[in-house]
């Protein structure tokens, strides 16, 4: 078994990344979260999105449709740390469920076609990700269609986000022939074979050693410019280490002074993994994340952090109800819940007990004895909780606040 693939053991929560994929309908959400179950082991066999195949489509009416328009969170694992997907609709008819899965997201993968760019939609759920404050890396997907080019659609994220691009690959080959990427920051290439699942790193191709070298100058100068008090604090030396740069990327990231951007073709199988990396790299863990801010009774507001051993507080974010019962979706903010416990809506005054505590791993659910701050599980046994109540421990009442833009935490050991 690769080592990117191990069973986790911790739970800890800065092992954990909340992940949303926003993107214009078509530029690829679907066949991205699914190469990303794919690569991370949660699924076996590719599901292509034309045979109405993929996980997280498992709603008729969705696949009938051919559009993503029902939230999922679905959980796998890569490199020793939980990645939970929260499925986030892309079709603006129902932005108001974008606003409530943006809500329980930490950080987002923004995904572009390579050959469009920036498209309408994508623009508005990037404006409602700036309004949550969630932390975003960006995607230039179809790199392998006709016409697909990367500065191109770097030109447009620039010019219609009106963010600072980071840049951090070299694809390697146009179109037809993409077949990898120059991860710039480490100067090594990354291959994908045609047919192949796995992927090889090589030395970057004698050809795009001076294209790469000035994107790698490129990259350090801008960093530099946006951020130059970080790197003289974290470089000693005159020249940037990879690690160095990591870091000020994650904090350009966090701040959203910047925008990370990778590429590669989710139809292909390329790219999926680097992406992954960068997931755990740049985007924030719910214990990087301030604490959420609820009211108490009589108008007293309290701030509960993201502890295991603070009192329990919870959002529901997404009921359904499917052949296992009713499922409600938790974004588990504070605290531990445990099976069997009760939680009380603080609104309401009503307590209700919890049966059963699942893990949603794409094709099957896992049972779970509890559920600490920074999980995101479904739970099953709520009648009364609806999406956007928050549950809490009956001794310790307090409704979550409407999310406020939130100020990222910078964490950056
Ligand atoms: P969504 O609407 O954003 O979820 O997009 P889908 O994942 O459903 O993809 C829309 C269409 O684009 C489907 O026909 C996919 O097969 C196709 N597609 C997705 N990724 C790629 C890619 O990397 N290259 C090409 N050529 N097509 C892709």
């Amino acid at each position: 078994m690769r080592a990117d693939r191990q069973p986790l053991t911790t739970s800890s929560p800065t092992a954990v990344r909340n992940l949303g994929i926003l993107a214009h309908v078509d530029a690829g959400k679907t066949t991205v979260t699914e190469r990303i179950l794919f690569a991370t082991g949660a699924i076996h066999k590719r599901g292509e999105v034309h045979h109405g195949t993929t996980v997280t489509d498992f709603d008729a009416q969705e696949r009938d449709r051919g559009i993503t328009i029902f939230a999922a969170a679905v959980s796998c694992a890569w490199s020793g740390h939980r990645v939970n997907l929260i499925d986030t609709p892309g079709h603006v008819d129902f932005s108001d469920e974008v606003e409530r899965s943006l809500r329980v997201l930490d950080g987002a993968v923004a995904v572009f076609d390579a050959v469009a760019g920036v498209e309408p939609q994508s623009e508005t759920v990037w404006r409602q990700a700036d309004r949550h404050g969630v932390p975003r890396i960006a995607f230039v997907n179809k790199l392998d269609r006709a016409g697909a080019d990367l500065d191109t659609a770097v030109a447009s994220i620039r010019e219609r986000l009106g963010v600072v691009p980071l840049v951090v690959q070299l694809p390697i080959g146009a179109e037809d022939s993409f077949s990898g990427v120059v991860d710039l920051l480490g100067m090594r290439s990354v291959h994908w074979r045609t047919g192949s699942d796995g992927y090889q790193v090589g030395p970057v191709p004698e050809p795009l050693r001076e294209e790469a070298a000035r994107r790698r100058r490129l990259l350090e100068e801008t960093v530099a410019e946006l951020h130059a008090d970080a790197l003289e604090e974290f470089c000693s030396a005159s020249a940037l280490t990879e690690r160095t740069l990591a870091r000020a990327l994650r904090e350009l990231t966090l701040r959203g002074d910047g925008v990370v951007v990778l590429c590669g073709s989710a139809y292909r199988n390329r790219g999926i993994e680097p992406l992954l990396d960068a997931v755990l790299a740049y985007l924030p863990s719910p214990a990087d994340m301030p604490p959420v801010r609820g009211l108490v009774t009589d108008g007293v507001e309290q701030e509960r952090a993201p502890d295991p051993a603070q009192p329990f507080t919870a959002l529901a974010f997404k009921v359904t109800a499917t052949a296992t019962g009713r499922l409600t979706y938790l974004r588990v903010y504070a605290g531990t819940l445990r099976k069997g416990a009760t939680v009380l809506d603080a609104a309401t005054g009503r307590t209700e007990r919890v049966g059963r505590i699942l893990r949603v791993q794409a094709d099957r659910h896992e049972e779970r004895e509890e559920a600490v701050a920074g999980d995101i599980v479904a739970v099953i046994g709520l009648k009364a909780a609806r999406a956007g109540t928050t549950l809490c421990a009956p001794g310790a009442p307090l409704v979550l606040e409407p999310p406020s833009v939130a100020e990222p935490v910078v964490s950056v050991a």
